[in-house]
């Protein structure tokens, strides 16, 4: 997957409205009118839209998933967090990386299976209840912390999805993390720190991520020219 698509699929979801593009808004005469409309329609309407080519939504599976996670006290919290946010539309299909995107739908990979599925689902339920790991500075000069910032939230998403996937009894994911073993073999204190290192250290992505560092410092660049 290019960057630039890992970009797309990761974006997280923006709480309510899109407070970012709206100081851009007069200045954007290029902007098209679908995409003025689509804005318009996201900010009156709390609904995601349907799931995109290729996904489908389905509610018992969903609800499989959601059980797993509410077995586990952990999941249970991430579920419970995100529920007093507007939930995800949940679909699920070929996504060579699960994400949530800036619009509120969820995209699971269809061939996951159930533990490693609901430990994914509470990565992204974290994502849902926090909001954006971007959090978009005041200008440029900004974006480096911001950026790290962002790093920081999936590294703790990322953390939690591991301590999911033991709870859960994961023996043999298809999500191959190469930060998975080392991980576990340090003191807990050390084990989110741990994976934020390795996700500075791949800003371009690595097995089973996306280009995170290299993704949000240009969705920040772009948004702080
Ligand atoms: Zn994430």
């Amino acid at each position: 997957m290019t960057a630039e698509g890992s970009d797309k699929f990761h974006r997280t979801l923006e709480k309510g409205s899109h407070p970012p593009l709206e100081p851009e808004f007069p200045r954007r005469a290029a902007l098209t009118l679908a995409l003025v409309a689509s804005l318009v329609a996201c900010r009156s309407t709390p609904e995601p839209p349907p799931c995109p080519r290729g996904f489908s939504m389905d509610e018992a599976r969903t609800g499989v998933l959601l059980d797993a996670l509410s077995r586990v006290p952990e999941g249970r919290a991430a579920r419970d967090a995100a529920k007093s946010s507007p939930f995800p539309r949940v679909c699920f299909g070929p996504a060579a990386v699960s994400a949530l995107t800036s619009e509120g739908v969820i995209m699971l990979d269809a061939s996951l299976g159930e533990g490693e599925a609901a430990a994914r689902l509470g990565h992204l339920l974290m994502h849902v209840a926090r909001g954006s790991p971007l959090v978009l500075p005041d200008d440029r000069a900004g974006c480096d912390a911001a950026v790290d910032r962002a790093l920081a939230a999936e590294a703790d998403a990322l953390a939690l999805e591991l301590r999911l996937r033991r709870a859960l009894g994961v023996a043999s994911p298809k999500i191959p993390y190469a930060f998975e073993e080392e991980h576990w073999k340090v003191e807990p204190e050390a084990r989110t720190p741990l994976v934020l290192a390795y996700l500075r250290a791949h800003p371009d992505g690595a097995p089973g991520l996306d280009a995170l560092g290299a993704g949000y410092a240009r969705r920040c660049r772009e948004a702080r020219p």
